[in-house]
């Protein structure tokens, strides 16, 4: 009997062993895939920005035609919206290994969201040629302690995200007020909407809507701006989600805290 145990006991040993090893492999695998996918995701997404701004540089430079000044400033626009647009990615992913490690770390100051909100609008005016912008903002909404850049990044995603998914032309309505003691930002567009199920997955890096195709035009993304929106606005004790629009379209929504010292401040305010 003895023996018998033993050797059952080596068998499942054994079993395990293999069945951790198997486990260990997958992982491994599945982490050289993603590393392809990263790879082949990014090189792409490099490369394209590049291309135009290389053939509006020579273009530029091509001594036997004698373009007008609208064309040179046509070109030179080019070259500035795709620079913008490398800047965004490559802040993407840095900010993304950052969070990876556990090393981004919001150096806060106490900061207006109207004012923030009004220079990534301003920042992004190109962008947002054509477009109606329908602000309202809360005049009571208690200044938030932020990380300027950080959160530049999170509301330049999400304004970018309700251009490139829309029809061009399309509206687009930012509200900012407080909700209970957190500060409630919403970027609502009347696009074609994000899925129930992929509602969450959204925020997945490298995850994307199969059926949404960016306008003509944009440049086809690499998954990473959600997931980087969700690190940052976590590592400010935020929370960020989605809701479908009625209506049709997608309200992106952004809460942050609102510190206890200025609740009290807004509310000695309005009792006053
Ligand atoms: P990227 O836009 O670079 O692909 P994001 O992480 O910003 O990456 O977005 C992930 C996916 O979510 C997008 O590929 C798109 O399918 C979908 N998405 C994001 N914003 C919107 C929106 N406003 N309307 C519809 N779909 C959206």
């Amino acid at each position: 009997f003895f023996w018998t145990f033993i050797d059952q006991a080596t068998s499942v040993i054994e079993r395990v062993r293999l069945q951790r090893e198997n486990l260990r492999i997958e992982i491994l695998q599945r982490t050289d895939a993603l590393r392809s996918a990263l790879l082949s995701s990014v090189s792409h997404d490099l490369r394209t920005p590049l291309s135009s701004i290389k053939a509006a540089a020579s273009s530029l430079q091509q001594e036997d035609i004698q373009w007008d000044e609208e064309t040179k400033r046509s070109f030179a626009r080019t070259i500035e919206r795709e620079a913008d647009r490398l800047n965004r990615l490559v802040g993407n992913l840095l900010d993304m290994s950052r969070i990876e490690e556990g090393a981004l770390k919001p150096e806060k100051e106490l900061y207006p969201l109207p004012d923030l909100l009004d220079d990534v609008l301003e920042r992004l005016h190109t962008l947002l040629q054509g477009r109606t912008i329908n602000k309202n903002y809360a005049e009571d909404l208690p200044p938030v302690e932020l990380d300027y850049l950080q959160m530049d990044q999170v509301l330049t995603n999400l304004i970018e995200n309700a251009v490139r998914y829309t029809p061009p032309g399309s509206p687009i309505d930012i509200r900012a007020e407080q909700v209970g003691h957190e500060a409630l930002i919403q970027v609502a567009d009347r696009g074609p909407g994000i899925p129930p199920a992929d509602r969450e997955r959204v925020f997945d890096k490298f995850f994307r809507v199969t059926n949404t195709r960016p306008n003509i035009g944009s440049r086809t993304g690499s998954g990473l701006g959600l997931a980087v929106c969700k690190g940052l606005v976590e590592a400010h004790g935020g929370r960020i989600w989605l809701e479908a629009r009625e209506g049709g379209g997608t309200i992106f929504f952004v809460a942050l805290p609102i510190p206890v010292t200025e609740q009290g401040a807004t509310q000695a305010i309005s009792r006053s």
